[in-house]
């Protein structure tokens, strides 16, 4: 009889699956469990591109994080043959001087402080490298050329497929309704028709959607809807690096940011702001006034209270971790966070994993560099 140890996760967007990947890697049996098809239409890892950068003000964790998911990054291009990351660079305009104190000099001060070649931008630079800015407007900032842009769905994809060949369980078609529970724990999940997986332990990872399987969560996280554009240039190319990068406008201050132009031709953009409250299963419709000038979907944000990220063990039920809380920012750091999920799992130490433990709801705040409204 086998004695590998079993591991159900209940998600396959990015952090179950990066858990899948890296579990499965030291040595358990893993099933994964979704509604599917995987990527699912209406996950939030489901998309054309997600930002990917390592300023973070001056949260040293945040920016560390990023350093070495983008290491990651590079090693999974490696991997797939072709990007799944494409490091154009990140591009951070302002309308105001980097004063001390800004969330864009914070995370100037800090990486540049860690060694990154940042370049400073004023109105000429920006004129003559990158002509779509309106340069008077735009008057500092500064540019990191380690950052750039994922393919969102194709990581999903990548994620699954690796998944698969390592020898993981995908099960698409099972949507979870209950965590088995025997004697304090975690035994298993049942579907809402009825089929069970049974495990030594069970990770949940269904995004916004986390709740519904462990309601004590209902309190520190909420679905919130961003609206996300895309546009369709009649000349793309104007669009696309070197003078159109993966960019931020004053974001702490307007939540706006997008990307260059796809190989499809289309040029996205969002606002990394308040979003509003949502059901996990309302439409994805856009707010009504983007809809009328532009394609246009919302995507939903599995926010927290404080903007961490939840991964970490039940206080209550042995063998049930939790991997999820999003907040608009987790998509970046996808080849780290498997081996946070992982090591939480094992009981391992992880640096990373005691800003993201179980915590009771507290003060409400945010990520640094999302626009809180007015
Ligand atoms: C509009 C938008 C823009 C964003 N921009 C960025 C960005 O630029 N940079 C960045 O780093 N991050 C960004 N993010 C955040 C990032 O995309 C998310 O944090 C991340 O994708 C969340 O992944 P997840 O695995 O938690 O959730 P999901 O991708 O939603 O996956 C959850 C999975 O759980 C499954 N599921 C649901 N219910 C069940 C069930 N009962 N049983 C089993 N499975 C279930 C779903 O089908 C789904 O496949 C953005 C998010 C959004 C919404």
């Amino acid at each position: 009889m086998s004695t590998q140890p079993t591991i159900v996760v209940a998600g396959a967007g990015i952090f179950g699956l990066s858990a899948a990947l890296e579990l499965q890697s030291r040595g358990y049996a893993v099933t994964v469990v979704d509604p599917g098809p995987v990527p699912h239409p209406l996950a939030a890892s489901n998309d054309v591109s997600r930002m990917i950068r390592m300023d973070y003000g001056d949260d040293k964790l945040y920016s560390d994080l990023g350093a070495e998911a983008i290491e990651g990054w590079h090693v999974w291009n490696e991997w797939r043959g072709r990007p799944l990351y494409h490091e154009d660079g990140f591009l951070v305009l302002t309308s105001r001087p980097l004063e001390p104190g800004t969330v864009e000099r914070q995370s100037y001060d800090l990486l540049t402080a860690a060694g990154w070649p940042l370049e400073r931008l004023n109105s000429e630079i920006t004129a003559e490298r990158f002509p779509l800015w309106n340069s008077e407007h735009y008057t500092d900032g500064y540019f990191n050329p380690r950052g750039g842009w994922g393919e969102a769905g194709e990581t999903v994809s990548f994620l699954a497929s690796q998944s698969v060949a390592a020898g993981v369980d995908i099960r698409a078609g099972f949507s979870a309704e209950i965590v088995l529970v025997e004697s304090g724990r975690a035994v298993g999940l049942r579907s809402s028709d009825g089929s069970e997986v049974r495990a030594d332990n069970v990770v949940v990872a269904a995004g916004v959607w986390t709740p519904r399987l462990i309601p004590e969560l209902e309190d520190m996280m909420s679905p919130v809807a961003q609206t996300l554009v895309y546009l369709r240039p009649t000349l793309p190319d104007r669009f696309r690096p070197p003078h159109f990068l993966p960019w931020g406008a004053d974001i702490p201050r307007t939540g706006w940011y997008g990307f260059p132009a796809n190989a499809d031709g289309v040029v996205k953009l969002a606002n990394h702001g308040p979003g509003r409250l949502v059901d996990a299963d309302a439409p994805r419709d856009a707010d009504p006034e983007v809809v009328e000038y532009s394609r246009s979907r919302a995507c939903f944000y599995n926010d927290t209270w404080d903007g961490d990220f939840y991964i970490t063990r039940h206080p209550e039920i042995e063998g049930l971790v939790v991997s999820t809380g999003g907040s608009g920012h987790a998509f970046k750091f996808t080849p780290a966070l498997g081996g946070i999920t992982a090591d939480v799992v094992e009981g391992e130490p992880n640096r990373y994993a005691a800003r993201f433990a179980w915590r009771p709801r507290g003060a409400v705040t945010k990520e640094s560099t999302r626009y809180h409204g007015e």
